[in-house]
């Protein structure tokens, strides 16, 4: 099976469009949350995630924001103006369909979370110190997870009854085989908000048959999306940072 994985789509359909042209045959998909919060086109996103084949989806801080499951004190200015938009803009069917998800689950196969194993909702995975603590909180091989929107890989490796954890920050195109026997945290990095300084929305497939994972970049229409912005009203800034890649 060829896998698609998503997450942070932060309701930019320009970056979510030129994913889904760019990753070509893929069976089923695995979306890690925030399909909204940020991005001008939040019910537009979710009904195109909801159409892709064999979807299995999570919700993340920002989905659950806009839906009042969250407190909106803990963001900040700019991240609770969108969120108050979004809360106004959602249609009853896209906010019951964010309502039914979970922010983590685990299959045979894999492990999904979008902050973290141990905190999917708030938990910025970012450190090795954070690696161990989360391994234990899965039994897959390996866990996809979101919510920093940087791609970045935590790697486990035992040494007798030492357990050590590797951060690696890999670039468009490289490739990690899931199934060589160390045990992986991944983050393919955002859709709709990259903040590792390039602005060309990430993403990941994953082929189940080989074990690779290859982390992949495309560019989209920035000024397209930039435009909504400025048209919806939602803080400036959104735009700018959606040009930096930050
Ligand atoms: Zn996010």
């Amino acid at each position: 099976m060829r896998y698609l994985v998503l997450t942070d789509i932060h309701a930019n359909l320009e970056a979510l469009e030129a994913v889904l042209e760019d990753a070509g045959d893929y069976d089923a998909v695995l979306c890690l949350g925030d399909l909204v919060g940020y991005g001008p086109n939040p019910n537009e996103c979710v009904e195109r995630v909801r159409e892709l084949p064999d979807l299995t989806c999570l919700a993340g801080n920002h989905d659950w924001a806009a839906l009042g499951k969250l407190d909106l004190s803990t963001f900040n200015s700019e991240a609770r103006k969108a969120a108050e938009w979004t809360r106004d803009q959602l249609r009853d069917d896209v906010s019951a369909f964010l309502g039914e998800l979970p922010p983590k689950l685990e299959t045979e196969d894999f492990a999904l979370a979008h902050g973290s194993p141990r905190d999917p909702i708030w938990e910025y995975l970012v450190v090795d110190y954070q690696g161990p603590p989360n391994f234990e909180e899965f039994s897959a091989p390996f866990c996809f997870v979101g919510h920093t929107h940087v791609p970045r890989t935590f790697v486990e490796t035992k040494n007798g009854s030492n357990v050590h954890v590797e951060v690696q920050m890999p670039g468009a195109g490289d490739e990690v085989d899931l199934a060589d026997g160390d045990r992986r945290i991944v983050n393919p990095g955002g859709v709709g908000q990259p903040r590792n300084g390039d602005p060309r929305a990430a993403y990941g497939i994953w082929d189940s048959e080989t074990g690779i994972f290859t982390f992949r970049r495309v560019p989209y229409n920035v000024s397209a999306t930039q435009k909504k912005i400025q048209k919806a009203g939602l803080p400036g800034v959104l735009g700018t940072r959606l040009r930096l890649g930050i």
